[in-house]
């Protein structure tokens, strides 16, 4: 039977643009530009090791994100996922980790799945609690933090370095895992890669396709809540000292007044 692999992936602001909050105190996700996370191409690279691998295995990218997520999974497509599925509801804007987790899950179950390949933490939120939650919404081991993962007889196996100990662990299938960006670097799309990307099926998917109230997720539905944010103040140009002479003292008082040393 064919090993079923979903890798979740996130569509994240480009961290070398301008990134801002928008009224709500969410991120603003509409006028930035996006990427996919990087971190998660990490996810895409071992399961499509693992699906190479295996006598026949499909690769199923997942994300849940705006329209322009899109890009995202075309991206994973490009580098070689058989099919995507994206989740996009007017009614998640703003929903928290716990609500992600639910989506994450009902799309999943959706989309039928042996093994779930996460990364590590996204770029933007980086908590890197979703495959946690996710394991638990779905029932299955979870096995995290994977620098080393492989899949055969119907087990995961991997390696995870830990400051102490390295850890040989295993799970039976169906199980989540998450891998670190120690795992192997990820492929870069070719361009055949590319074009057949633009074949390969979208699935679409909104709240009511995975039987989701909206008050389960959104602001309303959100577990936790930003009262406050505060962009953060632009660099300023710094002092220059020069060295006419005095320039070692100067230096050291200048350290001396910001108490470093
Ligand atoms: C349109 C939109 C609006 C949002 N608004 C808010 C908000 O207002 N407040 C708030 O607290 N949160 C909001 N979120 C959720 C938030 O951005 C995170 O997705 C969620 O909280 C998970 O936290 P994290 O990114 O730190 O994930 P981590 O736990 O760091 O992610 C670990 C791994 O989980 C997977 N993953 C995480 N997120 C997704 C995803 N969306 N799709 C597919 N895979 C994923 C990836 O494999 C990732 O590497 C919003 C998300 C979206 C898409």
């Amino acid at each position: 039977m064919s090993l079923r692999i979903v890798v979740c992936v996130k569509y994240v602001p480009d961290a070398t643009g301008d990134r801002h909050f928008a009224d709500d105190l969410t991120v603003d996700r509409e006028d930035v530009d996006g990427l996919l996370s990087e971190l998660d191409e990490y996810a895409v690279e071992q399961a499509l090791q693992i699906a190479g691998n295996a006598d026949d295995a499909e690769v199923t990218v997942l994300t849940v994100g705006p329209e322009d997520a899109k890009d995202a999974l075309r991206k994973a497509l490009s580098m070689g996922a058989d099919k995507a599925v994206h989740v996009e509801d007017d009614d998640l804007h703003g929903t928290d980790a716990i609500g992600t987790s639910l989506v994450l899950a009902k799309a999943v179950e959706k989309t039928g799945y042996d093994l779930v390949v996460c990364g590590m933490a996204s770029t933007d939120g980086t908590m890197g609690v979703l495959p946690a939650l996710l394991s638990e919404r779905l029932g299955v081991p979870q096995v995290t933090l994977l620098s080393e993962v492989s899949v055969e007889d119907g087990k995961v196996t991997g390696r995870r370095d830990g400051d102490a100990a390295t850890e040989q662990l295993q799970a039976a299938l169906p199980a989540v895992v998450s891998v670190t960006d120690q795992s192997g670097e990820a492929r870069y799309p070719s361009f055949k890669g590319i074009m057949a990307a633009k074949k390969k099926p979208v699935q679409s998917l909104d709240l009511d396709d995975l039987d989701i109230d909206a008050d389960e997720v959104g602001l309303e539905g959100s577990w936790t809540k930003v009262d406050e944010a505060a962009e953060r103040p632009a660099r300023t140009a710094g002092t220059i000292v020069k060295d006419e002479g005095e320039g070692a003292k100067q230096l050291a008082e200048f350290l001396a007044g910001q108490k470093f040393i």
